[in-house]
């Protein structure tokens, strides 16, 4: 390098301050080299200007002219920039490439161009044509240097560069932007070392008709035949005095330049929005090298793809970014969310992260092509609710359960102890469990997704449903057992009181006590089991169980009634009663001449006959008669086949023959006795 502080890198590419200072505002970088190769810094440089977020609020200006014509000096003056100057001493120049520096205190990309000219000196042709398409599509103002004398020499003023770089990117001007109107660009003449003498008047009327001719003799595309210089180019100028014979009025002229780059009032004002290219300041970088690209393939250049190509790439990298922060913010939710737990406010969070993810997305990429930058805003919002759905869901799965345990626990305080009416504590719950998971989904929704938590309440309100269906069903159990308590209490007695006094309308009376204390007990339970809600065939089944306990109770009571031991005792008695006592309940004390026998037949006979009364439930009035539906089962207590009519026999025909045999021997051991007492008085 032939400057100081040019530091090459790796790369074969510089990027460096001035040699005096390390302020990040005077760094440059070499956007092409020497081998024609784009920077892989300038993206990190344009960072490091602090123009990442600029948007478009920038400008680019770029230079073109032979070789030594105080280029490099005049945007050092113009823009406070430190490019290299041509040694006076040396006055050679071989670098080629261009440069690209940030203007002090503006937000304005200046580039360099070095090594122009090559036509002039025989040399590389190549890069001059590459360097000025390069230019011209990416800047806004492309400054033309050239010296007072080389106005109105073709060749000299570049102008036969100027008409290759027309033709063959007339393809690229003849598109249009994507708003509609043409890309525009201001070619600024500065004509160096003015004498003076030709009033600049004059130089700019040379100058138009030179670019005219040059347009008009390009050969066009048909469909571009007719298009004028001016539907793409506007053409500006200015004159400088001699650098050095004419120094302070070269020095005050180029301030009076630079106000036409800084002041935006004024109506010569260079950067006007017309010819911004519309490339956000975030993707020069990325655009120019593709741009760059194109021009070193010899492709035809095709902006609109490229702005294209831009947003696309730019799109996905702003994308991204987004999306790593909001997966950052979402990642810690999902642990809790997985085991089980409902995360406080997490609607508000989702929406925050989302909300903040598309924010930032929108603010960066909306400045893109606009089909891109929708296209991939849709992929960016799958992406999101994909990542927050999940959450969404196990948010609702979680309060679910959570609302189901709280309603469980409240129907269970609900029934503590007496006097609470079972439908009204149901409904309670019911409506505060909707409630909390109403409020707790509703939070859960993020705005402008389709989440719907209309299924999840499905679910709740059916497994709800079935909660309170256990519930009214073991409550009915209860209550059915307590009924049933008191009704074995209710007949416990009567039952025992007939069933020791014998008589032919014993079972009559039997099954009417049963019958009314049944009828109570069902009255008791149809007045409960209206607070419950239940449906008539739930009634049903809940009486018919009623009624075979209650039979099954009756039964336990006669059985216990009539024991072996019991029922043995029953004959006993009343056989003793007419036996041992006469009609009138006083004891006999037998004498030989009573007929011992035939009273004890008689006893004997009469108590024998009360076996065939007591077999078999059987009241003399047939309305009172009670039946069961045989094979009735028992969902509550799972009760196996029930056969009524074998519940009415109360001794089979074997037993009823061995209580016979057994009491014929008590009888016997009575007669015994009687007349053993007799043979005693008499031996008396
Ligand atoms: P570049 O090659 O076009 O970038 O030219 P430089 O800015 O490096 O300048 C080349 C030489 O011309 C240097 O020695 C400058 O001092 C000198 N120079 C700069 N501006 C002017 C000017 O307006 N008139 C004259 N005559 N010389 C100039
Ligand atoms: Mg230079």
């Amino acid at each position: 390098a032939s400057t100081s502080g040019t530091q090459p890198t790796g790369n074969g590419h510089s990027v460096n301050g001035s040699s005096s200072s390390s302020d990040v505002s005077s760094e440059r970088v070499q956007v092409i080299n020497d081998e024609k190769e784009f920077s892989p810094d300038l993206s990190k440089q344009i960072e490091k200007w602090g123009l990442q977020s600029a948007g478009f609020d920038y400008d680019i200006v770029a230079v073109f002219g032979s070789q030594s014509t105080g280029k490099s000096t005049l945007l050092n003056r113009l823009f406070g920039t430190n490019f290299d100057v041509m040694d006076e001493t040396r006055r050679q120049q071989t670098t080629k490439g261009i440069w690209m520096c940030k203007g002090k205190g503006m937000n304005v990309l200046v580039m360099d161009v070095e090594g122009t000219d090559g036509r002039e000196r025989g040399e590389d042709q190549d890069f001059e044509r590459k360097s000025a398409l390069f230019s011209l599509a990416s800047s806004e103002v492309l400054i033309v240097n050239l010296w007072e004398h080389q106005v109105g020499l073709y060749q000299g003023a570049n102008m036969g560069l100027l008409k290759t770089v027309f033709e063959v990117n007339l393809g690229l001007f003849g598109k249009k932007n994507p708003d509609g109107r043409n890309q525009r660009t201001m070619l600024l003449f500065v004509i160096r070392d003015h004498i003076g003498t030709t009033p600049l008047a004059n130089l700019q009327a040379t100058l138009t008709a030179d670019m005219n001719k040059i347009w008009e003799t390009l050969s066009k595309p048909a469909e571009l035949k007719d298009r004028q210089l001016s539907d793409y180019f506007d053409l500006s100028f200015a004159a400088l005095p001699h650098k050095i014979l004419a120094a302070d009025k070269f020095e005050s002229e180029i301030q009076e330049l630079r106000k036409r780059f800084v002041d935006k009032s004024r109506e010569d004002y260079v950067f006007k929005p017309a010819y911004h290219k519309r490339i956000p300041a975030d993707g020069v970088a990325f655009y120019m090298e593709g741009i760059w690209e194109q021009v070193q393939t010899n492709k035809d250049l095709d902006l609109p793809t490229q702005r294209e190509l831009l947003a696309q790439f730019r799109c996905d990298e702003i994308s991204s970014a987004a999306l790593q922060e909001f997966n950052e913010q979402a990642k810690p939710q999902r642990r809790p969310i997985e085991s089980g737990k409902v995360v406080e406010g997490l609607g508000k969070m989702m929406s925050a992260w989302r909300s903040h993810a598309l924010e930032r997305y929108d603010r960066d990429a909306s400045r893109y092509h606009q089909g891109v930058y929708k296209r991939k805003r849709v992929d960016l919002v799958g992406v999101l609710d994909s990542t927050l759905s999940p959450l969404f869901f196990g948010q609702l799965k979680n309060l679910h359960k959570s609302c189901l345990v709280a309603y469980k626990k409240e129907m269970i305080d609900g029934m503590r102890g007496e006097g609470y009416n079972f439908a009204e504590v149901v409904a309670a719950a019911r409506e505060r469990l909707e409630k909390r998971f109403l409020e707790g989904a509703q939070e859960a929704v993020v705005e402008g997704t389709d989440w719907s938590y209309e299924e999840e309440l499905g679910l709740l309100r059916e497994e709800a449903r079935i909660v309170a269906d256990q519930c009214r069903k073991d409550e009915t159990k209860k209550m059915v057992n307590v009924i049933e308590r008191n009704f074995k209490k209710q007949i416990s007695e009567p039952v025992e009181v007939y069933l020791n006094q014998p008589s032919p309308d014993m079972w009559d009376k039997v099954l009417k006590v049963f019958r009314d204390t049944l009828d109570k007990a069902e009255a008791a339970y149809l007045a409960k089991a209206k607070s419950f809600d239940c449906t008539e065939e739930e009634n049903a089944t809940a009486l018919a169980i009623l009624r075979k306990r209650a039979w099954l109770a009756l039964r336990a009571k006669i059985d216990e009634q009539t024991s072996d031991a019991a029922f043995l005792s029953k004959l006993r008695n009343f056989f003793e009663e007419r036996f041992r006592y006469d009609e009138n309940g006083t004891p006999r004390v037998w004498k030989p001449e009573d007929d011992i026998d035939g009273a004890f037949r008689k006893a004997k006979e009469q108590t024998l006959e009360l076996i065939p009364l007591y077999w078999k439930i059987k009241p003399l009035d047939p309305s009172l008669e009670f039946t069961l539906p045989s094979e009735t089962s028992d969902p509550l207590t799972s009760t196996e086949e029930f056969d009524f009519p074998a519940t009415l026999v109360i001794f089979s025909e074997t037993k009823s023959l061995d209580l016979t045999n057994r009491f014929r021997k008590d009888a016997d051991a009575y007669f015994v006795e009687a007349k053993r007492s007799t043979v005693s008085s008499v031996a008396q």
